[in-house]
């Protein structure tokens, strides 16, 4: 697991919690007010931080704790979860949604995220934020399914890149707006709403 740069990680979890932070996760995929839909073998969660309208969490019940830990034997388990993911889309079919997996995870059990494009929630505060959703920090999910079936494993980023990708100069997710801050960001996004 990463460790926090600066006052939080790319979670946007706060600081003061009475059991480790990066454990929050296993608590609310318990949680029957956080769930969202599950089946014998995975459970989706509302995150609670979200960062766009749309913002669940697709867990294992096995205890996987991250992307690193998949090998082929998961392939399976990683094809259940664009089953659920599918059905998700339907009944989402207002929002345009994508699914994928953080380079480097904050938090404890494998999880995928599930975000709507509009990227609007008082959530979403930091350029780390943003950068974690909108570059390549985010793997979508045929890429992981792909680079599993190809070579039995997923390939830890440099900490290099790590840097470099939150640190990428923000741009809209939806034009070729540049936004001056986050402020701005979040001003311009509004304005892909009324479309
Ligand atoms: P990451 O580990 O960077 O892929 O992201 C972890 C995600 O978990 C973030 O989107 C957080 O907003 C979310 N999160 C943090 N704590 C909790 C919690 N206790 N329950 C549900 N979601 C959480
Ligand atoms: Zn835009």
């Amino acid at each position: 697991m990463s460790k926090r740069l600066g006052k939080e990680t790319v979670s946007g979890t706060p600081a003061k919690q009475s059991k480790h932070w990066s454990i929050g996760l296993l608590e609310s995929m318990r949680d029957p007010e956080c769930i969202v839909k599950q089946t014998k073998k995975i459970v989706v969660i509302r995150d609670k931080y979200p960062k766009a309208k749309i913002h669940y969490l697709m867990l294992p019940h096995e205890n996987i704790s991250s992307i690193h830990k998949l090998n082929s034997t998961h392939i399976d388990l990683l094809k259940e979860f664009n089953k659920i993911y599918e059905e998700i889309k339907i009944e989402n079919e207002d929002h345009s949604l994508k699914a994928g997996f953080h380079a480097v995870p904050s938090m404890q059990r494998l999880h995928m995220h599930i975000i709507s494009k509009d990227m609007v929630s008082p959530c979403l505060k930091t350029k780390m934020h943003w950068n974690s959703f909108t570059t390549d920090f985010f793997i979508n999910y045929e890429d992981i399914l792909k680079e599993l079936k190809e070579t039995g494993s997923i390939k830890k980023i440099s900490p290099d890149l790590h840097k470099k990708l939150l640190a990428t100069p923000l741009q809209c997710n939806q034009c070729s707006f540049k936004p001056k801050n986050m402020p701005d960001l979040k001003d311009h996004l509004m304005s892909h709403m009324n479309v």
